[in-house]
């Protein structure tokens, strides 16, 4: 089997038998990252240096036989929206293109002290606002399933990275789907843990109210194991959880007995395409092949979770990116070019002699902030930052921001009543699967509209998993979804193994 097909977990064990070096192995990605990447575009920044001399420590502590962390020697990818110290963390965006943060995440300082190599970044959907990786600033990422199609987004660079074989894990942000969805398209495994499980401290906010980082990875148990390295309480994050940490690793093999599968009856109406249907029917019945008992539930409010959803996204978006402003942070305008236009705009209406023009002309800060901001963001950013202002703005708050809360609320109270009659709830993670590269450009609604299955969990701050169950007609993968309760990773880790034990549709990999 080739290197990039094996597992993360396949890699440990070699590294620790000594069979295969930290650096050996990074090289092999790094050759194929440079062979190969071109035709992808996972990666925004490709660290050779850098992941070459962890890399060496690693293999130094081993030489010497000093402790070893658990993710000794192994490269992870991560999302350009996580802060690397001194690294730049663009988020796919302009605004943020020059931006070195000083610190680390605490995601990032707990890979460091696990002995992972940090082999990347990855391309994004600007600010993680997309569902395509088509909104990135810098480039487009293309499914390594088929190179005319989107791998799906917002994580779009760490699924590709994945599917592709240039890393064996990677990191990723999950605000409403980015985690599960772009998984699903590309064929690889992703969770988002319950919000508050993972800290965000370091991450760039989208929506704080929903956003969780979590892992991807070729296989269930190597979500495991990188879920265990970063999971646990972080004081530096405010929603973070003060709960332990249970070993996902050792729980991962532990079949479930008298599991109950719930799947829902609102997800299987209209706008769900045959291929994805069928598998997802399929993948149930191997649920109950293997002794799970089946149930069909509802959750009555499913149907608005879309439109709570892009009410409350935007408006904390809104909010939090505010501080792009080319003086707290991020891209500043050429100031030359700013204050000649505003001379040469004033005097134009001096010579009209148009007073109230010259009383509404903005002043050179207001200017400056205009046009920073217009330069530094794309449009679906200042689209969402639009809706958002809009919702929250005087007058509008109750009708819609407020409204959305209490609509989140319901959605909550249909996820609690679902898991009082079953331990799972599986289902769809996708109405279709990938779609292609500018199908859907110029019809943000239509994006918006393929969460329908993915942002519940969020509003909810479920945790969620998505692993491979089949593929479409043309070959495209498909994606099973798995929510669980709150901080029942443990189960939904051990619910997906078995499904994958059953299964083969990890061990088949794209031809690049
Ligand atoms: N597609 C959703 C959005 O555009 C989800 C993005 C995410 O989870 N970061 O907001």
């Amino acid at each position: 089997m080739p290197f990039f097909e094996q597992s993360a977990a396949e890699h440990l064990r070699n590294l620790e038998t000594g069979e295969v070096s930290s650096v050996d192995l990074t090289r092999s990605y790094l050759d194929r990252i440079a062979a190969l990447d071109a035709r992808v575009g996972a990666f925004l920044r490709v660290d050779s240096e850098g992941a070459l001399r962890q890399a060496a420590e690693v293999d130094a502590k081993r030489a010497q036989r000093r402790p070893v962390g658990p993710l000794g020697g192994l490269p992870v990818a991560v999302k350009d929206i996580l802060c690397e110290r001194g690294q730049p963390t663009t988020c796919a965006s302009r605004i943020l293109e020059n931006f070195r943060p000083p610190y680390d995440a605490t995601v990032i300082s707990r890979l460091r002290a696990a002995d992972a190599v940090l082999i990347g970044r990855t391309n994004l959907d600007e600010f993680a606002m997309g569902g395509s990786t088509e909104s990135s600033a810098f480039q487009v990422t293309r499914n390594p399933w088929d190179l005319e199609r989107t791998p799906g987004g917002s994580s779009g660079g760490s699924a590709a990275a994945v599917a592709a074989g240039f890393a064996p894990l990677a990191i990723g942000t999950d605000t409403g789907g980015s985690i599960r969805q772009p998984a699903g398209l590309c064929g690889v495994v992703g969770m988002k843990p319950t919000y508050g499980r993972v800290s965000r401290y370091g991450v760039v906010a989208y929506a704080s109210s929903l956003d969780q980082v979590g892992p991807f990875g070729q296989s269930v148990e190597d979500v495991a194991m990188l879920l265990e390295a970063i999971a646990g309480h972080d004081p530096r994050d405010a929603t973070s959880l003060n709960e332990p940490v249970p070993a996902y690793t050792k729980e991962v093999g532990l079949p479930l007995a008298n599991l109950r599968v719930g799947w829902v009856r609102e997800h299987f109406g209209q706008g769900l395409d045959a291929d994805v249907e069928a598998a997802v029917r399929a993948a149930l019945g191997v649920y109950e092949s293997l002794g799970a008992t089946l149930h069909e539930i509802s959750l009555p409010h499913a149907k608005y979770a879309v439109a709570t959803y892009y009410v409350i996204a935007p408006s904390e978006a809104s909010s939090n990116l505010a501080r792009y402003d080319g003086v707290h942070f991020g891209h500043r305008t050429n100031e030359k070019e700013m204050l000649a236009e505003l001379a040469a705009d004033r005097k134009q209406l001096e010579t009209a002699c148009d007073r109230q023009g010259l009383d509404r002309l903005d002043s050179a800060l207001v200017r400056m902030y205009r046009r920073s901001r217009s330069e530094g963001f794309g449009p679906e950013v200042k689209r969402r930052i639009m809706l958002g202002t809009y919702a929250l703005s005087a007058g509008y708050y109750d009708a819609y921001y407020l409204k959305a809360l209490k609509v989140r609320r319901l959605i909550r109270q249909d996820f609690d009543r679902a898991f009082g009659q079953v331990d799972l709830i599986a289902g769809p993670i996708t109405p279709a699967p990938a779609i292609k590269i500018g199908e859907l450009a110029g019809d943000p609604l239509a994006m918006y509209l393929l969460d329908i299955y993915t942002v519940s969990a969020n509003l909810a701050g479920l945790p969620g998993l998505c692993l491979p169950c089949g593929r479409s007609a043309a070959g495209l993968p498909i994606g099973l979804q798995l929510l669980a309760p709150p901080l029942a990773e443990a189960r939904l880790l051990r619910g997906a193994r078995m499904y994958e034990q059953a299964t083969t549709w990890n061990t088949t990999h794209p031809e690049l």
